[in-house]
């Protein structure tokens, strides 16, 4: 029995749906800890490509059971809808394969009106808010103004909680935004046409992961975002509104007392950030447009451009650091295939001094990167599988990441299929 979590380095996109999807055969039980519909991890397998949001990405594989543990926003809407997709595609997501804790919070339909809205109040200075209610609803679960999903379990109890909060919500919607207020009959509608379609999923996940646990069934805990986008120790205020890093996946799986074995941290070879905020190695105009072609840098969830540039050794020092990443799975180097130099953000010049250290979030938009850059290799690597095999310029490249930010990587991806991985 080893546990395992598969967390971000950097600011979410980095491949971590790919890794889940190639580990998972060593593991019993998938495990999403915390987030919601707000990022998508892309998986390619034999049954086609996914885009999942909200399901653990291996909802594929059999034998596999998938968890949404208590530290998830959970949107019956949307969850549903992506049950019914992957369906479509001849994937089965039943009660036996997918457990949701019933101490999970639940979405409510105001909160991605409240999303929108305060975007829209906020207008240049908004968040990058992917609208899909994130926000709100955190606040709102720490304002304890939300219900737990095993309400729907107990429909009256649930009804008189609701009723509550609508009246208190309706006064945010109405008097602060100018906003159409919601009845109890917009409710009653919405637990109908979701919120018991969900029901059937719902369990004790503590004492259903602590039976797993004692049976020495291994668990592995998938996290969406990055250390950056953390809301503790990422780029405040444009971070996610909950916590990405390894050590919240015990607290919000279910199973607080988990011990984590090992921390896989995935890195992308290069960077890529999507939505506000600063990202100091930001590359614009052409050789912007060149990385993002050639790395298919869209958002899964919206289709919107990302922000690309080169690898930055300082934020992802950081990053490792505030994961305790024991491992680490450096993703997409094919990508690079195409430069005749691989450019390398190595330090920060802040304030007339330069540092390895990443800086606090309020100066981080005063930091300039100072670049290196290192021979590339100019050949398709994609169909490599051992290390010996990879040019020596990839090889270089990879340990001297290596060796900056203090992680062995274990792991190097060179295309998105399972097989497309070289073990070191
Ligand atoms: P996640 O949210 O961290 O899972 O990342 P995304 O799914 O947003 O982004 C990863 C994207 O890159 C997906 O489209 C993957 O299929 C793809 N991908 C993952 N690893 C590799 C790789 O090594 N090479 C290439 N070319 N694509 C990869």
């Amino acid at each position: 029995m080893s546990n395992c979590a598969i967390v971000g380095i950097n600011w979410g996109d980095e491949g971590k749906g790919r890794m889940v999807d190639l580990l998972t055969c060593d593991h019993d039980i998938v495990v999403r800890y915390q987030g919601g519909g707000n990022a998508g991890h892309t998986v390619v397998n034999e049954l086609g490509k996914f885009a999942l949001h909200r399901l653990p990405s291996d909802s594929f594989r059999e034998g596999v059971g998938n968890v949404l543990g208590t530290g998830v926003a959970l949107d019956c809407e949307s969850l549903w809808t992506e049950i019914q997709d992957v369906a479509a595609k001849g994937v089965a997501v039943t009660p036996e394969n997918l457990k949701i804790s019933d101490r999970a919070s639940l979405l409510l339909p105001w909160h991605r009106d409240l999303d929108a809205l305060e975007e829209q109040r906020l207008a240049d200075k908004k968040y990058g808010s992917t609208k899909q209610g994130i926000a709100p609803f955190y606040s709102d679960k720490f304002q304890k103004k939300t219900v737990m999903a095993g309400e729907l379990l107990y429909p009256d109890k649930l009804r008189e909680h609701l009723a509550g909060i609508l009246e208190w919500k309706n006064l945010t919607l109405e008097r602060v935004y100018g906003a159409k207020p919601y009845t109890m009959a917009d409710l009653e509608a919405w637990i109908q046409a979701y919120g018991e379609k969900i029901r059937p999923f719902l369990c004790d996940t503590s004492r259903f992961l602590r039976q797993a646990q004692a049976e020495g069934k291994s668990l592995l805990f998938e996290a969406q975002l990055g250390s950056l986008r953390d809301l503790d120790y990422g780029i405040y205020p444009y971070t996610t509104s909950s916590n990405a890093i390894a050590a919240y996946a015990p607290v919000g799986s279910g199973l607080p007392t988990a011990k984590l074995d090992k921390v896989v941290g995935v890195v992308k070879a290069y960077s890529s950030c999507v939505g506000e905020g600063p990202f100091t190695c930001e590359w614009h105009g052409e050789q912007a447009e060149r990385l993002r072609e050639a790395g298919g840098e869209y958002g899964a969830k919206t289709g919107r451009p990302r922000r690309v540039g080169p690898i930055d050794i300082v934020a992802t020092r950081y990053g490792v650091q505030c994961q305790g990443a024991t491992d680490i799975a450096l993703t997409k180097l094919d990508v690079l295939s195409y430069l005749d130099e691989i450019p390398i953000c190595a330090r920060y010049a802040l304030h007339g001094q330069q540092t390895d250290q990443f800086p606090f979030p309020a100066v981080l938009p005063d930091a300039e990167p100072v670049m290196t850059a290192m021979p590339g290799w100019k050949c398709d690597i994609s169909g490599v599988r051992t290390w010996e095999d990879l040019p020596q310029a990839a090889r270089d490249y990879v340990e001297y990441v290596e060796r900056e930010i203090g992680c062995h990587i274990t792991y190097v991806s060179v295309g998105p299929e399972r097989d497309s991985i070289i073990i070191r």
